[in-house]
């Protein structure tokens, strides 16, 4: 019999031995997760929790779907390993997929995790204008707010100071700019072209020279930077800027594509043709680590006839791995198949109305914001100054739904007090009275601290 005990010794050894993610020392953590199934999580006790972030936003699919773990059962059988400097049947199927999904042609690289996606990216991108004689275009373009990765490049580009400044010197050459918010900013003008954040971005790539400027990154939404939508037309806008440049665009799906925002990719809501797209976490909905950078197909053309010194010097030995694709192939297939891009689009938009609805008396909800099954509330003191609610009353309604079997995201920045949007990315397959369930839990636990 499970026993509170049993959780409890968990933890001590947990606490003894596991280096933490995104967390103090203390308090331990508070779930020791055993399995899960559809949107349900369930840790050693038998505590159910309704997992209302897909794990770290990732599960789009569902949790407990067998026929992914038989495709990576079946193809580690047969063949659990060979390396893509020569190639195997899951990893093209799978770049050939992608390629109808993205309704234009793109070669695909390979990696294991969101952060190499975007570190191939930004390497593609020097080497690109290198390839064709501009050789001083290395700079790469990012947002504040936003975040890119872990790693060196990708945590350059990450524009969240809390993130970074223990670790600097990172990777040199990023630039930030300020993404529009839609909930802050004056963003009602007639033209996009006019917006001030699409204004910066030219100015900047104008003040640092065109001819420096490799790339701009940029997410569809900001996700961990707490939900920011853009204006209608603000990355169109951007991409134009891009182009007047000379620089290419590069889209982080990592989030928000593969169903996130109610489409398979988040630049589709947009009408953007992405110069590179980095993808992850939804690719195989967190069955097996995979990412992917897709790279527009004159792009690539422009390395072919390399010499000895200079095609594209760059290997990642996991990265494509035949079981990690023949999931994604398997979880692109199934969620197709459901319908849950439209799925996500259709509930999303429920989902935001009935928090619209219930929540627009409350005195701490300025904003509720997304796209599809992508959601952010943001807290604040004050409706008319927006200075955003301490982080301790939002720790609490985080606190109060998990109490009650909900787990919800927290996402902004520590820096100036922006961690106040409660953040919301359930399993694309949610079914309705768990999104029910979800709202009335978390109306409840928004009005225990009114
Ligand atoms: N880009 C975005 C937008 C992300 O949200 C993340 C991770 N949360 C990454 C990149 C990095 O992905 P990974 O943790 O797999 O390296």
């Amino acid at each position: 019999v499970q026993t509170d005990r049993f959780q409890e010794t968990l933890l001590e050894k947990d606490d003894q031995y596991v280096w933490h993610a995104m967390r103090p020392h203390s308090p331990k953590a508070s779930i020791v997760a055993e399995k899960a199934e559809g949107s349900w999580v369930t840790d050693v006790d038998g505590r159910r929790y309704l997992d209302a972030m897909a794990g770290l936003w990732c599960v789009n699919i569902g949790y407990g779907r067998t026929e992914l773990a038989d495709a990576a059962y079946e193809q580690l059988k047969q063949m659990a390993y060979f390396p893509l400097s020569q190639s195997h049947v899951p990893a093209i199927k799978l770049a050939e997929k992608l390629n109808q999904m993205l309704e234009d042609e793109y070669v695909i690289f390979y990696s294991n995790s969101g952060s190499e996606a975007n570190e191939t990216a930004f390497k593609i991108a020097r080497q690109y204008h290198q390839q064709r004689g501009e050789h001083n275009r290395y700079k790469i373009v990012s947002r504040y707010r936003a975040y890119h990765g872990n790693s060196m490049g990708a945590l350059a580009a990450t524009g969240q100071a809390q993130r970074k400044f223990k670790y600097e010197p990172l990777a040199p050459g990023f630039i930030h700019v300020s993404p529009p918010d839609s909930y802050r900013d004056d963003t009602n003008v007639a033209d996009p072209r006019e917006l001030a954040s699409v204004k910066e971005i030219d100015q900047t790539m104008t003040w640092e020279l065109s001819e420096t400027i490799a790339t701009m990154i940029m997410e569809p939404i900001i996700t961990g930077g707490g939900v920011i939508v853009p204006p209608e037309g603000y990355m169109k806008a951007a991409k134009e800027v891009c182009e007047k440049h000379g620089a290419l665009l590069i889209v982080d799906e990592v989030i928000c594509g593969f169903g996130r925002t109610g489409k398979p990719f988040g630049f589709m809501n947009y009408g953007v043709k992405p110069d590179i797209i980095t993808m992850a976490k939804g690719i195989t909905s967190a069955y097996l680590p995979l990412s992917a950078t897709a790279v527009r197909k004159e792009i690539y053309e422009a390395f072919k006839g390399s010499e000895e010194y200079d095609y594209f010097r760059h290997v990642n030995t996991f990265g494509g791995n035949p079981a990690a694709c023949a999931v994604a192939l398997k979880n692109l297939e199934l969620m197709e198949k459901e319908n849950l891009f439209e799925r996500s689009r259709e509930l999303g938009e429920k989902l935001i109305n009935d928090l619209q609805n219930k929540l627009q008396d409350h005195p701490y909800v300025g904003n509720v914001r997304g796209k599809g099954l992508l959601v952010g509330i943001e807290l604040v003191k004050d409706k008319a100054s927006k200075e955003p609610l301490a982080v301790g009353l939002v720790n609490q309604v985080i606190a109060s739904c998990k109490e009650n079997g909900v787990i919800i995201g927290k996402n902004g920045a520590t820096v100036a007090g922006y961690n106040n949007v409660l953040t919301l990315a359930p399993p694309l397959s949610i079914e309705e009275k768990d999104l029910n369930f979800l709202v009335n839990t978390l109306t409840e636990a928004l009005n225990k601290i009114k």
